[in-house]
C-alpha cells in the first residue's frame, strides 16, 4: 500500500485510457469544503481510485476515500476524533448534454477540461460521510448522557412512588400531566 502525496489535478482522459490507478494521500486543505466542517482541519485523506473508460466518452472512477478528523462531540462539547471513510463510484463527463446518457445510478460530475482535481472527485462523498450530529461512541463520552439519564431515573422513580401500580415509561408524559392537574 502506497501512502505518499497523490498529485492534485490528473488528467482523467489519459488515467482512463491506461486503467490506471492513483493511491496515496491529500492534505485536508485540499478539499475546501470539507476542511471547513471540521475543528482542525489538518492531516491527510488517503484516497484509491481506479480510472477507466466508461460509455459514452466518460470516465468511470471507482474506489475509495478515508481519513481522521477532529469534531466536537454535540453531548459533551469535547473535542474527540473519528474516522470517516466513503466509496467512489462516479462518471467524469465532458458537457451536460452527456448527463442524460449516463444510467441514473452513477453519479456524475460535469469537468470541460480533461484536467481535473482529485479532491473535487471525492469531496461529495466525504461530506455525506460526515456524521450529521457528530457524538462520541456510547460508553466513551464522559459528560451529560450519563446525567440525563439519572434524572429521568428519579422521575421515574417519583411517579412510581405516587402511584401504586408500575407504569411503562412511554406512559411517563401522560402520568406527569395527570399529576399536574
Ligand atoms: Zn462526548
Amino acid at each position: 500500500m502506497s501512502t505518499g502525496p497523490i498529485p492534485e489535478r490528473v488528467d482523467h482522459r489519459k488515467l482512463a485510457n491506461q486503467a490506471g490507478l492513483i493511491e496515496g494521500t491529500l492534505p485536508i486543505q485540499c478539499f475546501h469544503r470539507f476542511g471547513e466542517m471540521l475543528v482542525v482541519s489538518e492531516g491527510d485523506v488517503y484516497l484509491r481510485l481506479e480510472f477507466s473508460k466508461g460509455d459514452f466518452g466518460s470516465t468511470s472512477v471507482n474506489g475509495s476515500a478515508a481519513t481522521e478528523v477532529c469534531l466536537i462531540c454535540q453531548n459533551c462539547m469535547q473535542q474527540f476524533r473519528r474516522q470517516v471513510s466513503c466509496d467512489v463510484a462516479l462518471q467524469v463527463v465532458s458537457d451536460e448534454s452527456k448527463l442524460e446518457r449516463l444510467s441514473e445510478v452513477d453519479d456524475a460530475i460535469v469537468a470541460p477540461d480533461k484536467v481535473i482535481s482529485v479532491a473535487e472527485l471525492v469531496e461529495d462523498e466525504l461530506i455525506l460521510a460526515m456524521p450529521m450530529i457528530p457524538r462520541h461512541e456510547e460508553g466513551q463520552c464522559l459528560e451529560t448522557d450519563y446525567e440525563q439519564q439519572e434524572i429521568v431515573l428519579q422521575e421515574v422513580q417519583k411517579v412510581q412512588e405516587a402511584q401504586t401500580t408500575y407504569r411503562p415509561f412511554a406512559d411517563l408524559a401522560k402520568t406527569i400531566d395527570k399529576q399536574n392537574t
